[in-house]
């Protein structure tokens, strides 16, 4: 029996003797299948081919994703406190080095990830450092390896640790969740935002879609809860992502004038009346 996971998305799946038919992630409008096809490949195998490697942000914040990168291409993010850590987001591959470098630095209080594209391997992360997954409810269907470790949360926010704070944004899934870590940025607050709220490539931006890779937006009301669910907290920093998704500072006024760009857009009123 094997735990196989999805190449495209990197979801896994319950083990089973054989792969299974078809990735329900990946057949959704918000993922696809590729060209060549659905495949699956084993823990095993994922682990002989890629390796994870590691990237500190700034103190507390260190960057985990595998290189050569696979399915997504996402980087999860160890938040370091006193309190204990918290694993953001989640990738495919859980090595050796990985349990032996996270147990280190004081192993895993707990596992929180923003969206389903996200969960991939959740459940081995959860078993190797004996923590609870925390995923919103109203995204609790994509789950595809269901697991006693998995507690769903309700609601708008969920306070996980001391300066640790779940945020519900909504949008590109209707659970789609942030972390806002108070501690982060020097004491003047971080926000961990996924593709919940992403971080463009010039790094000056955000932009905000119900699908990325299908090119589907999102309605001017689901990117205005988006900004008024982190309203109320104060942060100076946005992690996406990958790894070179970081507006290191000012990215309050980053996430203001990126809403104010987008609705202009959907609006028709981007470029003036006149173009
Ligand atoms: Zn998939």
């Amino acid at each position: 029996m094997t735990a196989f996971i999805c190449t495209t998305c990197g979801t896994q799946y319950p083990p089973s003797d054989a792969s299974p038919a078809h990735c329900i992630i990946c057949e959704e409008e918000r993922q696809y299948v590729p060209a060549t096809g659905q495949s699956w490949i084993t823990p095993e195998r994922l682990a002989a081919r890629h390796a994870n490697t590691f990237r500190q942000h700034e103190p507390g914040l260190i960057g985990i994703g595998s290189v050569p990168t696979f399915g997504i291409g996402q980087r999860a993010i160890l938040v370091v406190t006193p309190a204990g850590n918290v694993l953001w987001d989640c990738i495919s591959l859980l090595d050796d080095a990985t349990i032996a470098v996270i147990k280190g630095l004081g192993g895993l209080k707990a596992i929180a990830i923003s969206h389903p594209h996200f969960y991939t391997a959740m459940v081995d992360w959860s078993r190797a450092f004996d923590c609870p997954i925390h995923l919103h409810a109203a995204d609790r269907q994509w789950v595809m390896r269901p697991d006693k470790a998995i507690a769903f949360w309700d609601g708008d926010t969920f306070a996980l640790l001391p300066g640790v704070t779940l945020i519900r944004g909504g949008g590109h899934f209707p659970g789609g969740t942030m972390l806002h870590w108070a501690q982060g940025a020097n004491d003047r607050g971080a926000l961990l935002s996924a593709d919940i709220a992403t971080v463009t490539p010039d790094r000056k931006f955000l932009s905000f879609m119900r699908s990325y890779p299908n090119l589907i937006p999102l309605s001017a009301r689901e990117v205005e809860g988006i900004a008024a669910s982190v309203a109320p907290f104060q942060f100076d920093a946005i992690y996406g992502h990958f790894f070179d998704r970081v507006i290191a500072t000012g990215a309050e006024e980053v996430l203001a004038k990126s809403v104010k760009r987008y609705l202009a857009a959907i609006a028709g009123t981007a470029r003036g009346p006149t173009e």
